[in-house]
């Protein structure tokens, strides 16, 4: 019987007297052909070294510990330890720490642990099927620690995968699309049902792939005022970039200057910009008087 056999998760479950947590967002995968869709979309393979978030029972493991060089995965219910220990013990290229994945530091994870099991220079894939709760945490803290990683392979809710995915002039594009194609380039390999877990979720779900850019998508004078100025220009999506950019605390009429230098008509809304234009406008917007030349 396989892990992702709803009759083995209720066995597990029975015998360990364990508890489905949904604060801690515990929806275990019951479909096998997902499972080896993500570690085909991100290419893993025995030279390769995973990070894995959220384990479970070890479904999705136990697929990257047939295919990987070595598994590490990070899980923050202690209940769920001595499962694993019992539903991984035939690999011997996994370890588990055990803590909540916000805590760790990702970057040191990724190079003192890869080094205590694999080669310095073995690609790193990070995978898992998020805890829906801190799905956008999780991914804003993984994109800017700027890991040494290839890819970031995650199950997420469907609308977070298209809201990730989507582009500028379409519905689902904003703050969390132009956040995360800065550092990634993202496709959703596909949907997953809500009857794919166990227990089911209220909404279905999807498997999006992003593999990291060498450098990001745009180039920008300050990073900051970048993510301040997409949080800004999305906060208040239906007003114009003139009235939305007021967030920032600038006078308006700087702020129309900014907009007019960058070639973007202040009249226009946050979702038809792209990235390069949101870059264009940060750079005015962070440097003092620079705009104030018309
Ligand atoms: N990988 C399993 C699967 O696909 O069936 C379980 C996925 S389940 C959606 C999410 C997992 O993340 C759960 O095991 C949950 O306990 C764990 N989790 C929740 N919050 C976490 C955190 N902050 N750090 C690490 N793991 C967490």
């Amino acid at each position: 019987m396989k892990l992702y056999d709803p009759s083995m998760i209720r066995m597990i479950r029975n015998q360990y007297k364990f508890r489905f947590s949904k604060n801690l967002g515990q929806n275990f995968l019951t479909n096998g052909s997902v499972l080896e869709d993500m570690a085909d979309a991100a290419a893993v393979g025995p030279d390769d070294y995973v990070l894995e978030i959220g384990p479970g029972i070890g479904t999705l493991t136990s697929v990257l510990c047939e295919r990987a060089g070595h598994v590490t995965a990070v899980e923050v219910d202690e209940e769920l330890l001595p499962i694993l220990d019992f539903t991984l013990s035939e690999y011997h290229n996994v370890n588990i720490i055990s803590g909540d994945i916000l805590k760790q530091d990702i970057p040191s994870l990724l190079t003192d642990e890869k080094e205590k099991w694999l080669r310095k220079d073995a690609p790193v894939k990070i995978m898992g099927n998020l805890p829906y709760y801190i799905t956008t945490p999780i991914l804003m803290a993984i994109l800017k620690s700027r890991p040494a990683a290839e890819s970031l392979t995650v199950m997420v809710q469907k609308e977070v995968a298209e809201r990730i995915a989507s582009g500028p002039g379409t519905k689902a594009y904003g703050a969390l699309s132009v956040a995360v194609q800065y550092f990634c380039e993202a496709e959703i390999i596909r949907i997953v049902p809500k009857e794919d877990f166990m227990p089911a979720p209220k909404v279905d779900s999807a498997v999006l792939h992003m593999r990291f850019r060498k450098v990001p998508a745009v180039e920008t004078k300050s990073e900051e005022w970048y993510f301040r100025t997409v949080r800004a220009a999305f906060q208040q999506r239906r007003k114009t970039l003139l009235n939305s950019l007021s967030g920032l605390g600038k006078p308006k009429n700087e702020i129309e200057r900014c907009l007019n230098a960058a070639g973007i008509d202040p009249k226009r809304r946050a979702e038809t910009l792209d990235l390069a234009e949101f870059a264009r406008l940060a750079d005015g917007l962070s440097e003092e008087n620079v705009c104030v030349q018309d």
